[in-house]
């Protein structure tokens, strides 16, 4: 998926991508490379001013498109995907940060880049001092990109404990022509020795915002060149044969190609995320920049090396557009800096606040809104449950919150009415939002959501009215006896068998790994009731009550010493009739829409090791590491739980400009297990020994982790299905 999300972002990505391929092929810069270097602007230029794309930033009255940064994005990820050669990122930045000057100073400079002059920007060399007739600047600048054949040069210096900006002619200081590392545009240095520099020059630029709108857009561009990069493995994975077959048919290729694109995926959602965040307050803007900048630049230099090591010799050609690329994607890594340094800025950002992935409409459904506002009020007003409505793990199992949320439908409000509250996109996620403005977590019934999905959807009106309800408030708990000693993720191939008799059927056979199993009433079960029929065919999805007869729930106990998972032994167990839920045979179709229920995600507290646990030892000090290396863990973790929030939060507003994102949930998943796989494993690596404390939380954080990467599919089958699902790779 790229940036764009609605219709007119897709309609505006398009024409990008469309201008590239027509006007500035990526065919055509190889024959251009000198003069590109010479500060040529590229086959596209005068196409690019024409259809507004150098100025769709800036504001409609002095002749911009006036779009937003989230447009800006969504072109710069289409230029990147495309290569286009030439200053447009170095213009847009020059341009943008312009754009930030309130008062009228800057409006000679805007209108030359209105009728299509091109820019450069200095970030980083130069010093300034001020005295009564304006600047005197010196220094030797950074290797500044696109700055050979500039109009005009937006330069930064330290000026005392601040910066001062400038505009530069190229004729008023001697530019030096450099090799840069993207051949697709100019390079260029100069050094100042005491160089005056005008009142009228000095541009009351908002630094702090120029380098959040550069370093959005670069991300996306980042983003843009990893899609590329994906786009072509896959290309390549299916059409290069080696041992008879095409590679895309060996299992390690594919998952490679698939986490490239995981990679590439959370890169897009991250530059939108810094992208549309200049509409809210500053310190979220900030944090949303940081991440960016963690989770997008620099990770998509290793997505293009991923495609160079598929390529096998290709890639280390000249010929190979592979380099390129890789070029492209390393000048924009080095543009603002280390991924390390933005983690440390990260982590120390989120030690004052968090990142909110509320979606920001808050006029939006006023009259939900407010009912269910009225709702969480009254509900903060109840006691808080006590320990007989507390599981072993701290899960509702009812108690008067659980009922309030219960009459209100919103334990479930995906589901239709009367059973929830037929809340699509839009309504779950002003649900959500008000949970959130009150500090709440939205409720999960775990393993009764999806066995409600099945029941309101599939199941007879005598079960929805046995069952939903009394779960819904917590007098019903639910386990999952899908999973069998031989039928891991290959679950189709499970062998209890279920044998009709009188008035229903009799199961026989054993089930494992089932999450709360011991103390559940009612069990989802999935059971072979045709022996002949295909493998996913003959399965029937049944309602076992725990307490029938021969039904015999075990604890198991896991490595960090809890027993939540149970095996369960089916002997001969009667379940009637009206305990099966649709026909005979429909099994593996309910269980496979059971586990894809409509319901939405929200925001992203992950489970373990999250942002929180992370601040949580950098402030109580229980690690053996420099203060800088925790800050960055805390950024780390910051950045994955931001991305995934804005992930989710994309899928919500893709579906609510009627998308299909059944593929976002693989990437999704992968994405979630990674990040808190990666995220304990970075914290336990902070606590020498300290982590020979059983009793630490960041133990139990590390020795309970592992449980999360098999929950609804492991890591490796989930990207078993990007691979041929989304890529289109052949079968293994
Ligand atoms: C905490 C926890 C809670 C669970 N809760 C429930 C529950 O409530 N109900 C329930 O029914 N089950 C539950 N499960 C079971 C879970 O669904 C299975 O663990 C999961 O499907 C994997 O099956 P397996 O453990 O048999 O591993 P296997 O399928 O044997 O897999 C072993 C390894 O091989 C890999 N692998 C398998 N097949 C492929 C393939 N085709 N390509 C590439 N790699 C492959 C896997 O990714 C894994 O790394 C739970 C598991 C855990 C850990």
């Amino acid at each position: 998926m790229s940036i764009a999300l609605d219709a007119d972002e897709e309609a505006l990505a398009q024409a990008a991508a469309e201008l590239c391929r027509r006007r500035a092929p990526l065919s055509s810069i190889r024959d251009r490379l000198e003069e590109l270097a010479c500060g040529d602007r590229g086959a596209g230029w005068s196409n690019l001013h024409q259809h507004g794309l150098l100025t769709l930033h800036l504001a409609e009255e002095i002749g911009g498109g006036g779009a937003t940064l989230v447009d800006l994005a969504v072109v710069a990820e289409q230029l990147g995907r495309q290569l286009l050669a030439g200053p447009w990122l170095p213009t847009v930045l020059a341009s943008g940060a312009l754009a930030t000057v309130t008062d009228d100073s800057a409006r000679t400079w805007l209108d030359l880049f209105v009728e299509g002059a091109a820019g450069a920007v200095v970030l980083g060399g130069l010093t300034a001092v001020e005295l009564e007739d304006g600047l005197r600047v010196s220094g030797g600048t950074d290797v500044v990109p696109g700055l050979i054949g500039a109009d005009i040069v937006l330069a930064r210096a330290e000026l005392g404990d601040g910066r001062v900006w400038f505009v530069l002619r190229p004729g008023e200081v001697d530019l030096r022509q450099v090799a840069g590392i993207d051949l697709t545009l100019s390079a260029g240095r100069f050094e100042l020795d005491a160089h005056p520099v005008p009142p009228e020059r000095i541009m009351a630029v908002d630094d702090e915002a120029a380098d959040l709108v550069g370093a959005a857009l670069v991300a996306a561009q980042a983003a843009g060149v990893a899609a590329w990069a994906v786009e072509t493995a896959a290309e390549h994975l299916r059409t290069r044969h080696q041992f008879g077959k095409p590679l895309g048919a060996f299992q390690v290729l594919q998952h490679r190609a698939a986490m490239m694109l995981v990679r590439a995926e959370a890169a897009a959602a991250a530059a939108w995320d810094a992208a549309r965040a200049p509409q809210q307050r500053r310190d979220q803007w900030r944090l949303a920049t940081a991440q960016a900048l963690v989770t997008a630049a620099e990770p998509a230099v290793d997505v293009v090396f991923d495609l160079v090591t598929l390529l096998g010799a290709l890639g280390v050609t000249w010929e190979h557009d592979a380099h390129l690329y890789l070029r492209r994607a390393s000048a924009l890594a080095g543009l603002f800096g280390p991924s390390r340094h933005w983690a440390r800025v990260l982590g120390e950002a989120v030690r004052h606040g968090e990142r909110s992935s509320r979606l920001d409409d808050p006029a939006a459904l006023p009259e939900l809104r407010a009912e269910v506002g009225a709702v969480l009020d009254e509900f903060v007003t109840l006691p808080a449950e006590d320990d007989r409505h507390l599981d072993a793990w701290g899960r509702w199992t009812g108690g008067d919150r659980q009922a309030l949320l219960a009459d209100a439908r919103l334990m479930a409000p995906h589901l239709p009415a009367p059973y929830g509250r037929g809340a699509g996109p839009q309504e779950q996620a002003v649900i959500a939002d008000e949970f959130g403005r009150r500090g709440l977590v939205q409720p999960t019934l775990i393993v009764g959501d999806w066995a409600l999905a099945t029941l309101v959807a599939h199941g007879s009106d005598e079960q929805r009215t046995r069952f939903v309800d009394a779960s819904q408030r917590g007098d019903i708990i639910w386990c999952q006896l899908f999973s069998e000693p031989e039928a891991g993720s290959d679950l189709a191939s499970l062998r209890t068998r279920a044998t009709r008799v009188d008035g229903g059927w009799r199961l026989s056979g054993q089930k494992i790994w089932n999450s709360r199993a011991c103390e559940s009433q009612w069990g989802i079960c999935l059971a072979r009731t045709d022996a002949e029929a295909a493998k996913h065919r003959g399965l029937t999805y049944f309602l076992v009550d725990m307490a029938s007869p021969g039904v015999l729930a075990r604890p198991i106990q896991q490595m960090n010493g809890q027993a939540e998972l149970a095996e369960v032994f089916l002997d001969d167990v009667f379940v009637p009739d009206d305990c099966v839920v649709g026909e005979p045979g429909e099994g593996w179709r309910l269980a496979m829409a059971t586990l894809s229920s409509e319901r939405l995600n929200m925001g992203s507290r992950l489970r373990y090791g999250s942002s929180g646990l992370a601040r949580r030892l950098l402030d109580d000090g229980a690690h053996r590491a420099d203060e800088g290396d925790v800050l960055a863990v805390v950024g780390e973790c910051a950045a994955r739980e931001i991305c995934l929030a804005s992930m989710n939060l994309r899928t919500v507003l893709g579906r609510m400009s009627g998308r299909d994102m059944a593929a976002e949930n693989s990437v999704n998943k992968v994405l979630s297990s990674i990040a808190q796989r990666d995220g304990s494993r970075a914290l336990f690596g902070l606590l020498g020994p300290s982590g020979l404390d059983a009793a630490s939380p960041y133990v139990a954080d590390h020795l309970g982790m592992p449980a999360i990467l098999f929950g609804g599919g492991t890591i490796e089958v989930q990207l078993n299905v990007i691979a041929s699902r989304i890529l289109n790779l052949p079968k293994a």
